[in-house]
């Protein structure tokens, strides 16, 4: 499990990087909203910081670290908790809270000061968890719940979410530092975690990120559904809210599968390599033994050698002497010689004058003699104690040729060869390789510094014991376990692929590892893309989002100027006939008036009113009453000009205004009215007639003295006798007196070839 999240600790980075900067972006958009309750920028500044730190760890993953980028990034991680402390510390302010000024960044900071100090950059950085981050997050933590507690419902929950998130990363961030070997002030340590729970720290912290980001983003949604306060948008949003979790869920996981299956292929070749290489050692080894094993099977099987250790009276000593040392010099053994059967030397060649192999001395002992003695051909690595040298012993039983003893074990064939030059051969292949022993001791290997040294932990007892046989042992393991066969495991501090394999004799056996270096590398191909295609999704939803959000805007403005239409018209109409009404004509009256005055052109304006109209309400009822109105509206806005203003006065009385007309041509124009209206037919009620009123504007006019004069006009209508029409006087202004007009009263200049006067209208 730990192996494995290991393994990940680059995309781990990554994706822990990648959710903070989109918890900065976030915060910086909820800042843009136009509830600014809450200092959101500085929680944005503390994610993109953050961030990027994250990320700058992971580049140092991939490229290699160095002391000064270790110091750069603690740095940055300790400044990045400063906008998160100040998060919480204007929250706090916000709420009427006291909380220390921002001079308290300076003995903090001092403190992690002092962390450097003390242990270096691990001191600081632990320092940094300890007084910064802890405090900061469980700050915000405690401001978002107090927050939570008066928002509305919705946001409250991912007001509480983000609150829990806080919380926790104060555990994670604050309070679990990287281990540092000979100090006491990491007490729980990403070690320690990792050995708790199987998975690296960063893990749980990057799991947090995600969870942080996503409960402000939440929140930040259900904040603009509400100021934006559309149906449609809420509907929107909630769908985009399943296609972001969905795609960014799909992209990181097909992101995490395609750098597995890059970081796959770059450890199969690293695997097929290690093969290579292993079998290439292992034929360099086979070739250097091959030859003493088949050359001392050829020696013990030498006549003169069965008649010399035969005792045989005519054994030819020179002639053992002579095949000893060919076969030696033949074989590339660096020492050859022939034991009796008490295991003491009889013959001896010697290559070389490191050996001192001498007549008569005892191999009893020895395991290539022991095998040899009982009959079965012997091979056995060794290391000579002291000088720590390896060979290699090939050793056969020579067999009676001859007398009672035939075919029983009368000796051994010896053949010694130093390892030595296949180790300094070996020492410049850049893969490391070891031969050791059952107990997992090195003895042979192009390592020198690794040579006494225990694989995997060995019992102090077994350490002390094997130290006599080959001299000082190195007990500090290269790795935790033994193994067996080829694995990926942490060996000398680094992960690397190690290989082990039994030597063909003997009970030593063979190991190769290298460090892969591109392993990151070769895995970043597929953060890159997961990156591309996150930033894409982003941009894409983003996109969608704002348009989305400017399109809901521009509806609403297209409401609101349809209501503010409709309104304005329902203030100038009049709802039972739909002509204007009078707050209509009194603007269309100003306006013409100023008119008629600056270009000094001619206007009029009729009254007019329906004749006895109660009647018509007391005979067929109110609602023929209002056909009447109705009908008449019609008909009277079909026969005026389209310069002309028609509006309901009020009640049953109606005004005409007539741009560029005169008083008498107005009242020409009323006596065609009034002759429609005449044959005009309204279902069950029949004809109607009206009383005119005309007055032309004179110069002095304002509204209402040409409104009073032509509604004196219709009072005269009415007076004399109704369906007609009456001229105003062209009355003076108030306050002046203007004689009296050619056409001064009465019914309009040609009424009566216009229109027949009917005193005897239908009474109604
Ligand atoms: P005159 O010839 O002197 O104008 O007599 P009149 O009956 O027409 O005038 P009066 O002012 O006595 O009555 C006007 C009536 O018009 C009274 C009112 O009930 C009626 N009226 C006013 N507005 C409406 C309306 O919107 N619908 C209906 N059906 N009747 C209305
Ligand atoms: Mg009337
Ligand atoms: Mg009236």
């Amino acid at each position: 499990m730990a192996a494995f999240f290991t393994d990940q600790l680059d995309y781990i980075l990554f994706f822990y990087g990648l959710a903070f900067i989109l918890l900065g972006a976030i915060s910086f958009a909820v800042s843009r909203g136009t509830q600014r309750t809450m200092p959101w920028p500085w929680l944005g500044a503390f994610g993109y910081i953050h961030g990027t730190g994250e990320w700058l760890d992971l580049l140092a993953l991939i490229l290699g670290d160095n002391s000064g980028f270790a110091v750069a990034r603690t740095a940055l991680m300790t400044v990045s908790y400063i906008p998160l402390i100040e998060f919480g510390r204007l929250l706090a302010i916000s709420r009427g809270l006291r909380v220390p000024g921002s001079w308290i960044y300076l003995p903090l900071l001092a403190l992690v000061f002092v962390g450097w100090c003390l242990v270096g950059v691990n001191g600081a950085n632990a320092f940094a968890r300890y007084v910064l981050a802890f405090p900061g997050a469980m700050l915000v933590c405690w401001l978002l719940a107090i927050q939570a507690r008066d928002a509305p419902s919705a946001e409250k929950r991912w007001l509480l979410a983000g609150a829990a998130g806080f919380g926790l990363y104060a555990l994670a961030a604050g309070l679990v530092v990287p281990s540092t070997p000979d100090w006491d002030g990491d007490f729980f340590n990403g070690d320690m975690f990792i050995a708790a729970t199987g998975m690296p720290i960063q893990f749980v912290r990057g799991v947090l990120a995600c969870f942080l980001s996503f409960a402000i983003w939440v929140y930040w949604g259900q904040r603009l559904v509400v100021e934006t306060d559309s149906a449609l948008y809420a509907k929107f949003h909630k769908r985009q809210f399943v296609w972001t979790i969905s795609a960014m869920g799909v992209i990181l996981i097909a992101g995490w599968l395609l750098t597995q299956v890059l970081g796959g292929i770059y450890r199969a070749n690293v695997e097929e390599e290690a093969l290579g290489d292993l079998n290439l050692i292992a034929s360099r080894l086979a070739g250097e033994t091959a030859a003493i094993e088949g050359m001392v099977r050829a020696l013990a099987g030498s006549r003169s050698v069965g008649e010399l250790l035969a005792g045989n009276p005519k054994a030819d000593r020179a002639r053992v002497d002579d095949v000893l040392s060919l076969e030696t010099e033949a074989s590339g053994a660096s020492q050859g010689f022939i034991l009796d059967r008490r295991g003491k030397v009889v013959a001896v060649a010697v290559r070389g004058s490191t050996d001192d192999v001498t007549i008569g001395q005892d191999f009893s002992q020895t395991p290539f003699y022991k095998t040899a003695i009982a009959g079965a051909p012997g091979f056995h690595f060794t290391i000579e104690g002291g000088l720590h040298t390896p060979n290699y012993y090939a050793s056969y039983p020579v067999r009676s040729g001859s007398g009672r003893m035939v075919g029983q074990t009368i000796g051994a064939a010896v053949f010694k060869k130093h390892l030595s030059r296949v180790e300094s051969d070996l020492m410049q292949f850049d893969r490391s390789f070891a031969m050791i022993d059952r107990n997992g001791i090195v003895l042979l290997t192009n390592r020198p510094e690794m040579r006494l040294r225990a694989v995997w932990p060995l019992p102090a007892g077994l350490i002390d014991a094997l130290s006599e046989v080959y001299g000082t042992i190195n007990p500090a393991s290269l790795m935790k376990q033994e193994t067996v066969g080829s694995v990926w495991t942490v060996f000398d501090g680094d992960r690397d692929y190690v290989q082990r394999r039994s030597l063909e004799h003997g009970d030593w056996s063979l190991m190769t590892w290298k460090v892969p270096q591109g392993i990151f590398a070769s895995r970043v191909l597929g953060i890159i893309i997961t990156l591309q295609m996150a930033i894409l999704a982003l941009v894409y939803l983003a996109g969608r989002e704002r348009w989305m959000h400017d399109n809901v805007q521009l509806e609403k403005r297209f409401e609101l100027e349809e209501l503010a239409r409709s309104l304005d018209k329902r203030a100038a109409t009049d709802p039972l006939t739909g002509l204007f009404n009078r707050r209509k004509i009194d603007r269309s009256l100003a306006n013409e008036i100023m008119r008629a005055q600056r270009y000094k052109t001619q206007l009029s304006l009729m009254l007019f009113d329906i004749d006895h109209f109660k009647k018509v309400n007391d005979n067929f009822g109110h609602q023929a009453g209002d056909a009447v109105l109705v009908e008449l509206a019609r008909y009277t806005a079909g026969h005026i000009r389209n310069t002309d203003v028609l509006a309901r006065w009020g009640g049953e009385e109606f005004v005409i205004l007539s741009p560029g007309n005169s008083g008498p041509m107005g009242c020409l124009f009323a006596g065609n009215l009034l002759a429609g209206f005449r044959n005009l037919r309204i279902a069950d009620v029949g004809t109607i007639t009206c009383s005119f009123g005309v007055a032309e504007f004179q110069d002095g006019d304002t509204a209402e003295t040409l409104l009073a004069r032509a509604d004196d006009a219709l009072y005269r209508a009415k007076s004399n006798g109704r369906n007609r029409i009456e001229l105003a006087d062209q009355s003076p202004a108030p306050g002046t007196s203007i004689a009296p007009a050619e056409v001064s009263s009465g019914e309009a200049p040609d009424a009566k070839t216009t229109f027949e006067r009917r005193p005897e209208a239908k009474a109604i």
